[in-house]
């Protein structure tokens, strides 16, 4: 468990992102907390660079809004649990965890080993809550951060080991020029053993890169090497166009060979991007689902409608009426008669457009006919109704 979250054994995949705003403004990033949850995100990473924002964390903490219904398979009505982000300074992990923080994540390699020590302690004394029942937890007692406490209203701080390449031990860094998976994996093994020898079990492990192709060989790699719950993402991906791409391919490779429990897609931008992206891979892999799916068709000659703009007006209308953004339907729009018709019978609606007009379905029956201007607004009207 992460605070309510569970996270590994099984699990479905998580999804998380970071803030962007400065911690101590608390206002402000309470509000990209907000914006990040109404998207979907289960887990918020907020980093603390210093220890005199400690007290705007702990407000971040304690105000963090609930997670929706359902949502990331945990109760209804539990706070979006806090990831504290540290850097360097082992106090700044303490003050975290202090301030309530329901996980942490650390780079032990930076850190020397009796603070890295300190940091276990703490988080195997402090508490937080789960906020479950005992049907919540069915089959999520050896989740991260549960300390085999299946069943209990708090858990333990769990702790993120997030190792990379610019941190490794000495004894490592020849082997990391020759084989850099190996190494990563190597250094991150290292602390999963102490950290068991220390008897704290609540933690997860990555090795990130912003390589993709190491990043698949790294995870899988450590996949092979230990049950614990892996988070998964490609470091400093991008903007949101080359990052959703490299994001799409390195997370999307590993969840379809069964590697990850908890995602971050990492991109230089809105964070909300992050979320979106993040869910669309968990689509496209048939992991998850969240919100309505539409499918478009990429047009050809034989298009006399502009579905580009029809395509991205279903979308962009479906995804900004918070009731129909809830709805987990799939909704074509294909561009001609010929093979449109088929393609939107398969869908939960559809439109098959043809010369200035279009073919309204509904759950594979054809429903009516209209020029092009009416269909996205008898589209929505016919989502609409039937979910009344
Ligand atoms: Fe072309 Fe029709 Fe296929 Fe769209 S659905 S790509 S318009 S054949």
């Amino acid at each position: 468990m992460v605070g309510s979250v569970p996270v590994g054994a099984g699990a479905p995949v998580s999804v998380q992102s970071m803030t962007c705003t400065r911690t101590g403004d608390a206002d402000a990033t309470l509000a990209q907390v907000r914006a990040l949850v109404g998207a979907g995100c289960e887990l918020v990473r907020v980093s603390l660079p210093t220890a005199e924002e400690a007290p705007a964390f702990a407000r971040i903490v304690r105000e963090a809004p609930a997670l929706p219904q359902g949502g990331a398979g945990g109760p209804a009505g539990a706070p979006v649990p806090i990831i504290a982000d540290i850097h360097y300074d082992w106090r700044l992990a303490l003050a975290a965890i202090e301030a309530g923080a329901a996980a942490i994540r650390i780079n032990p390699g930076t850190m020397a080993e009796k603070h890295v020590r300190e940091i276990v302690r703490a988080a195997a004394e402090a508490r937080v809550p789960a906020g479950l029942s005992s049907d919540a937890t069915e089959g999520s007692s050896d989740t991260a951060g549960s300390g085999g406490e299946a069943g209990a209203a708090e858990v333990p701080v769990a702790i993120r080991i997030g190792v990379n390449a610019g941190s490794l031990p000495k004894d490592l860094r020849d082997k990391a020029g020759r084989e850099p998976a190996e190494a990563l994996v190597e250094a991150a093994l290292r602390w999963a053993t102490q950290f068991d020898e220390w008897g704290f079990a609540a933690y997860k492990l990555s090795v990130k890169s912003s390589s993709v192709p190491a990043t698949i060989a790294a995870y899988r790699l450590l996949a092979e090497s230990t049950d614990a719950p892996l988070h998964v993402g490609v470091t400093e991906a991008g903007t949101l166009w080359g990052g959703t791409i490299k994001s799409a391919v390195g997370i999307g490779a590993l969840l379809a060979e069964g590697i990850g429990d908890t995602i971050r897609v990492s991109l230089t931008g809105d964070p909300g991007e992050e979320i979106r992206v993040a869910w669309k891979i968990l689509a496209a892999l048939g992991l998850r689902r969240r919100g309505p799916d539409v499918i478009s068709c990429p047009t050809c000659g034989r298009t006399e409608v502009d579905i580009v703009a029809l395509a991205e007006e279903v979308e962009r209308r479906l995804g900004s009426d918070p009731e129909l953004a809830a709805r987990q339907i799939t909704v074509a729009v294909m561009g001609c008669r010929v093979n449109g018709p088929e393609e939107a019978r398969h869908a939960d609606y559809g439109i098959a457009a043809g010369a200035g007009e279009g073919w309204l379905f509904d759950h594979g029956e054809r429903v009516e006919a209209l020029p092009e201007g009416q269909l996205v607004d008898a589209l929505l009207a016919l989502v609409r109704g039937s979910a009344a």
